[in-house]
This record gives C-alpha cells, sequence and structure tokens, in this order.
C-alpha cells in the first residue's frame, strides 16, 4: 500500500466523489472507506498490481475505485439501481471496474461473467452477511484471501456487538481460516473486519 507520510493514498486519477490529492496521488479516508480503516488499523491483505477481484456489495464505487488503482481487475457487485448509475459512471473512467448488476446471493447469475479471483472483498450490511460469504467462496482460487466486513447491527441491532462477531467468526471458521478480526473503531462504529484466508 502506498502512504504518504500516515496518509493511505492510491496512485489513480482524481475526480471520483470529491476526494482530496496529495503530490498527485488520491487520499482514501479511511473515516469514507472501510477497508481505508482496515489499513489505517494495520491490518488487511495487500493489495498488488496482478490481483483480481471480486467486491461484493459495490454501492457507488467510493472504495472499488481506490481498489481498481491498485489491482488488475475488480469486479463490482451491487443490486440497488441508484448508486449503480454512480458505479457504472466510475467504470466508464476506469477499464479495470467490471460493473455488475446482481444479487450477490445469488452468485450463479454472475458466474458466467467471472474468473477465479485472488481475493474477495465483501461489504453488504446484511443479515445473512455469512451466508453470502459462503456462496461466494466459489470464486475464491486456493491462496486467496477473503475480507468480510461485518456490520453486526445489521445481524441484530439488539445483541451484544461482540456476540455477534463471535458467531460470525464460528459460522465462517467451518468454511475457511480466519487469520485476523479486528473493530474498525474510532472510524466506523459496530463493524468488525474479518480477514480470511483459503488454504
Ligand atoms: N463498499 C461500499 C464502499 O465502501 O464504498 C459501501 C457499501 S454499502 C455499506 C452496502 C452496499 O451493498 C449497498 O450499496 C447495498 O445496495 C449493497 N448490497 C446489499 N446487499 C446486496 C446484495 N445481496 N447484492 C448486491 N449488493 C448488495
Amino acid at each position: 500500500m502506498i502512504w504518504i507520510g500516515n496518509v493511505l493514498v492510491s496512485p489513480g486519477e482524481a475526480g471520483v466523489y470529491g476526494e482530496r490529492t496529495l503530490d498527485g496521488y488520491r487520499v482514501w479516508d479511511p473515516y469514507r472507506s472501510k477497508l481505508a480503516a482496515l489499513y489505517a488499523l494495520g491490518g488487511g491483505v495487500e493489495l498488488e498490481s496482478w490481483m483480481r477481484v471480486l467486491y461484493l456489495g459495490a454501492a457507488n464505487g467510493t472504495t472499488v475505485s481506490h481498489v481498481a488503482d491498485y489491482v488488475e481487475t475488480v469486479y463490482a457487485v451491487e443490486f440497488a439501481p441508484r448508486p449503480m448509475q454512480d458505479l457504472l459512471e466510475v467504470a466508464r473512467r476506469r477499464k479495470k471496474i467490471v460493473p455488475i448488476m446482481a444479487d450477490a446471493s445469488r452468485p450463479e447469475d454472475y458466474a458466467p461473467l467471472m474468473e477465479s479471483v485472488d481475493l474477495v472483498y465483501q461489504d453488504v450490511a446484511q443479515p445473512n452477511q455469512v451466508e453470502i460469504a459462503e456462496r461466494n467462496l466459489v470464486f475464491l482460487k486456493p491462496g486467496g484471501w477473503f475480507i468480510l466486513m461485518l456490520k453486526t447491527r445489521s445481524v441484530d441491532v439488539r445483541r451484544d456487538p461482540a456476540g455477534v462477531l463471535e458467531e460470525t467468526l464460528a459460522a465462517l471458521e467451518r468454511r475457511i481460516e480466519v487469520a485476523e478480526a479486528r473493530w474498525l473503531e474510532p472510524y466506523h462504529h459496530d463493524h468488525a473486519a474479518i480477514v480470511c484466508s483459503r488454504p
């Protein structure tokens, strides 16, 4: 990852969502992006220029655009029409992004558009986050990584966030190795990043 002092940046052309620039790089703000928060806290997976990434929950493409600055290809899945419009505009200017309008809980719908990937990144904020992750493991290469952003309040707003995290980790560990789990405080409340690796 590229740091200028203690500021995380990415090496693309600016002007995607009004982000600041620093010495010709795009500032990647941990308060706006959970993935940037994970890096700011010292965790995560190094993004490399040869990587292919499946991104679930692309929204309007802000974090997607930074990931695309680092890697070879990003397959960006989003099911809501409004953010999809913005994502299409971002993808028009960044050819590495393949926008896919689909429901991430139905990977069979976009399987024909996909190849195997080195990293799956999931940020869907849904009650069935673990089930969506499990279904998309089919695209992950052996030796690849899975980063799940867990919004505990989306699972159950009444439950203790630590309990939701514990239960999520137990469910994931039945399918994949969990390498790291950390809360994203102070950048994002009640969100945890879970980094998994596929042996
Ligand atoms: N990752 C984005 C970023 O950092 O810029 C923010 C993602 S936002 C928290 C969650 C997004 O996931 C929303 O845009 C929502 O429409 C999308 N989403 C939720 N469930 C989904 C599903 N089953 N399939 C595809 N997209 C989904």
